[in-house]
């Protein structure tokens, strides 16, 4: 008899999702996770002064707000509440104007002046239909429920950033606001499919808007965590799995891990085909990430920026590009793009009374060792005259120390493989159920499998509806 009837690796958002899955339907379900604390990428700890409440990695959460599985799932009555702020996103250029992603499509488009009519038209019809979208395009490769709405989306998509932007806008504040979008898939803006997170990302914003959770990411995680719990669900921590015998006999494992990992975990027999495909999985770049414990809300020349808690810092398509084929080219910007967001101004409660935090990112090469503080701080500062002032203590991770913090970072990259065409959806291998590997007991559940990353949970639950199929016969 065995104890479990399945093990999931990992407790990221994917590896929770695919617990959950499994456990919903009678399956029981260990959990098995190296760091002492759960949750991955969706963790928020003190890092800077007592009082300050960080988020070491996810911050802000359009696609787990929309996740068509967490959706299904009760967390808010584990205590997982949304926050809203006013407007998705801003995006400060250099005279003092400042582009807002707004819930509305036609009240965005009329901020873009002589691109007004071409923004609706690259956005309304995405938006209109994302219902009958996002659910083929949050998985694996898949002949489309309504062909007609993914094959408008999908042409748009598929293009380079660069591209798209040449034949729908004329003027900067169109094409910055789509170059900060596009510049989230970690591609540079001449890639193929570089478009294609900027629409999603473009019309989440207008769907659902980019919310983050009261007090930290690590609320979704202790949402996760509870209700499967609730469930019956088992968890360990501090429990690295580098071997097959760190595994209790179960009938099916779930690995919440990317393939550099699995590869290194002994006693996994796969066969050689398969494990050529897994050594050919292409990684991204990485990040360098900085946490500040601040006196006061950031001193934004416009203060629009404080709509919205994301603020793309990078000024014109241009730049922004010019700093994209930079990284891909192992080199680092001196002014990079800056992923910056600022969430106390509408969530006072991960700082002391009258105090901030702010969260930033910017690429580098992957396992870049290169300290990237003074020029992510002099992009904010432009933005923000006086912005240094307000620091009083801050966090930083380079590469390795991102790593470090979480074992399926490789070399920094945080989606768990590039996100090329090639490997969109059909990562880390050619298979139409990527999810599945060359061991019948054994399945990949993590963001290195479609939908890649993001904390969604789509990977997880794609990966236990085949385990359920596969091993006990059951459709969910
Ligand atoms: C700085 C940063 C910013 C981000 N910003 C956002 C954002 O704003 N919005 C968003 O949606 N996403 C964001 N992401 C990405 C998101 O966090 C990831 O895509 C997501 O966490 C992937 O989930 P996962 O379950 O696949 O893997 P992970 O969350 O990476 O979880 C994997 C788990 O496996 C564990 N593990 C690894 N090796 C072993 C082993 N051998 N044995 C046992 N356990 C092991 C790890 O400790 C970890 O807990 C960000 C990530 C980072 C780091």
């Amino acid at each position: 008899m065995n104890a479990f009837d399945a093990v999931v690796v990992g407790t990221g958002p994917n590896g929770y999702a695919a617990a959950i899955t499994l456990q919903q339907q009678g399956v029981s379900v260990l959990m098995l996770e190296a760091s002492k604390t759960v949750g991955g990428g969706a963790r928020s700890a003190p890092l800077t002064l007592p009082g300050f409440v960080h988020d070491v990695g996810s911050a802000i959460h359009p696609l787990g707000v929309s996740s068509p599985f967490f959706r299904k799932l009760p967390l808010d009555q584990f205590g997982l509440e949304w926050i809203y702020p006013p407007e998705a996103l801003a995006h400060p250029l250099d005279h003092g104007e400042t582009i807002l992603l707004k819930r509305s499509v036609e009240e965005t488009a009329l901020q873009l002046g002589q691109d007004a009519s071409a923004y609706v038209g690259l956005m309304k019809h995405a938006v209109d239909h994302w219902d009958k979208i996002a659910p083929d395009f949050l998985g694996p490769l898949t002949w489309p429920r309504h062909p007609l709405p993914m094959l408008r989306f999908g042409l748009k998509a598929i293009q380079s950033a660069e591209g798209l932007s040449r034949r729908f806008f004329q003027a900067e504040p169109a094409k910055a606001l789509w170059a900060g979008l596009a510049a989230h898939s970690m591609l540079p803006l001449h890639k193929m499919v570089s478009s294609g997170v900027a629409m999603v990302l473009g019309a989440l914003g207008h769907v659902v808007g980019w919310p983050f959770p009261k007090g930290g990411a690590q609320s979704i995680t202790q949402a996760l965590d509870q209700y499967f719990k609730s469930l019956g669900g088992v968890v360990e921590t501090g429990k690295k799995v580098t071997s097959t015998k760190d595994i209790p006999d179960c009938k099916v494992v779930l690995f919440d891990l990317t393939p550099a990992q699995l590869l290194a975990i002994e006693g996994l027999s796969f066969n050689v085909w398969y494990r050529k495909q897994l050594q050919h999985f292409q990684y991204g770049q990485g990040i360098f990430k900085i946490d500040w414990a601040l006196s006061d809300p950031i001193p934004f020349r416009n203060p629009a920026c404080l709509r919205a808690a994301t603020i793309h810092i990078g000024g014109t398509m241009e730049e922004i590009a010019r700093s994209e084929k930079m990284i891909w080219q192992h080199q680092h910007p001196e002014k990079p793009f800056v992923l910056l967001v600022h969430q106390t101004p509408f969530d006072p409660s991960r700082a002391p009374a009258g105090k901030h935090t702010a969260w930033a990112y910017c690429h580098v090469p992957r396992y870049s060792q290169q300290d990237m503080t003074k020029a992510i701080e002099q992009q904010v500062e432009r933005f923000a005259p006086g912005f240094g002032d307000t620091i009083l203590a801050r966090h930083t991770m380079n590469t390795q120390q991102v790593e470090a913090f979480n074992a399926n970072y490789i070399g920094g990259d945080i989606n768990g493989g590039a996100q090329t065409i090639t490997q969109l959806f059909t990562r880390p291998t050619w298979r139409l159920r990527p999810y599945r590997t060359s061991l019948k007991q054994v399945y990949i559940c993590s963001s290195s499998t479609p939908p890649g990353g993001g904390v969604h949970g789509m990977c997880g639950y794609h990966a236990a509806r085949l385990a359920l199929q596969d091993h006990f016969h059951k459709t969910n």
